[in-house]
């Protein structure tokens, strides 16, 4: 065991890893997971007992029989919807109920208003999460004694520790508000938020690359930002800011504005919003990323150009991330993530700016989960919380 190894493989064995070991189908009986996590059997056998307690693991029918009795099987309870789930976006949210496997019961989109402020808005996702695990109940009130949690992204820097949100760009009136505790005030279960790009990076890591100890996920959608995966886990670094490399600075001249008072931030060169702005500078008519998309889909030039542009910069970054981090794989989401141009761009730059051991083997491409991603990882943000509170 290398020094780099130690913190995944202190949690060998850790209630979260027997659940997950189960939940992938690594494992279907105590044995198994002997086997896997290298632990006594009644070491395993307690631990199963007590995810069994709790409700996140269950006993089903038969194992296949090697000549004495049959063992019994376990299984992660599917079906039930007992996790709620938010992704906020600029425009839109995804809200969904989901199982302890982390699969999706019931989703639905709703358009939101993100300047009509934290209160109106999560009030009213809120009831929605009520309303897709089975509840009746008004807006405000409790939700069912069957969710266990409910998980929120932000597309904004969140404090993790405390469930604030930090200086966020294009949210009026967010600044500084207490999601965590806002919502703790509505439904009687834990409440974790985070920012929208660590729970794409955990929902595309869990379904995509489990195997992977090492990933960097971009999210490229209105703003910018990026989650890391590091040993197997999200990296949050001390405050939550890990991976926000959206006021990272670029080459860019002139250099745009950004909203943080620099100029020349990424966020300001390859956002969604700054291909809006910048479509809009050169006189073309555009008002929203939507519209920036089918111009790019229907080879405009200036925006085909704009969208090259922004995937350099975000090559330019990215390779700085690459060498210092070295990653198994980097993998893009996002509106923007289908913007053929960009993905073009920033791929060329990153095998020209790194080094050539650290790109030999790395695995680029598209966050493949879909619309799903960030509430899938909202929910094992629930799951994991569960398992094991903080
Ligand atoms: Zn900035």
């Amino acid at each position: 065991m290398t020094i780099d190894d130690a913190p995944r493989d202190a949690l060998r064995g850790g209630p979260r890893e027997l659940l997950r070991w189960v939940a992938t189908g690594a494992a279907v009986s105590r044995a198994d997971l002997s086997r896997l996590s290298g632990l006594s059997p009644s070491t395993v056998s307690q631990r199963v007992e007590a995810l069994i307690n709790q409700g996140l693991l269950e006993e089903t029918g038969a194992g296949r029989s090697r000549g004495g009795r049959r063992p019994r099987q376990l299984a992660v309870p599917t079906g039930g919807a007992v996790v709620g789930a938010i992704d906020l976006g600029a425009h839109h949210a995804r809200v969904g109920a989901l199982d302890l496997s982390g699969r999706v019961v019931r989703a639905r989109t709703l358009p939101v208003r993100i300047e009509d402020g934290p209160e109106s808005v999560l009030g009213t996702l809120l009831a929605e999460v009520a309303t897709l695990v089975g509840s009746d109940s008004a807006a405000g009130d409790s939700v069912p004694g069957a969710l266990r949690g409910v998980g929120i992204g932000i597309p904004g820097p969140v404090q993790h520790a405390t469930g604030r949100i930090v200086s966020p760009s294009r949210m009026p009136g967010w600044n500084g508000f207490d999601v965590a505790a806002f919502c703790a005030g509505r439904v009687d279960v834990p409440v974790i938020v985070d920012n929208d790009a660590n729970l794409m990076a955990l929902g595309a890591h869990r379904t995509a690359h489990p195997e992977l100890d090492h990933a960097i996920y971009i999210k490229a959608g209105t703003g910018i930002g990026s989650g890391v995966i590091s040993s197997g886990r999200l990296h949050r670094g001390a405050q939550g800011s890990a991976g926000d490399i959206s006021h990272c600075r670029v080459v860019a001249d002139p250099a745009p504005p950004c909203t943080c008072g620099n100029a020349g931030c990424l966020e300001a060169v390859a956002s969604g919003a700054a291909l809006v702005t910048a479509l809009r500078e050169q006189g073309v008519p555009v008002s929203d990323l939507t519209g920036v998309i089918r111009l790019i889909d229907d080879g405009d030039r200036q925006a085909t150009a704009l969208a090259r542009q922004a995937g350099r910069a975000v090559g330019e970054i990215l390779a700085v991330v690459v060498n210092f981090f070295n990653p198994q794989v980097v993998a893009i989401g996002g509106r923007l993530a289908d913007c053929e141009p960009l993905l073009a761009s920033m791929r060329a730059t990153l095998y020209e700016r790194c080094l050539p051991l650290a790109t030999q083997t790395l695995l680029i491409e598209r966050v493949a989960a879909g619309q799903d991603v960030g509430i899938t990882g909202a929910a094992h943000l629930v799951i994991d919380h569960v398992v094991a509170p903080a």
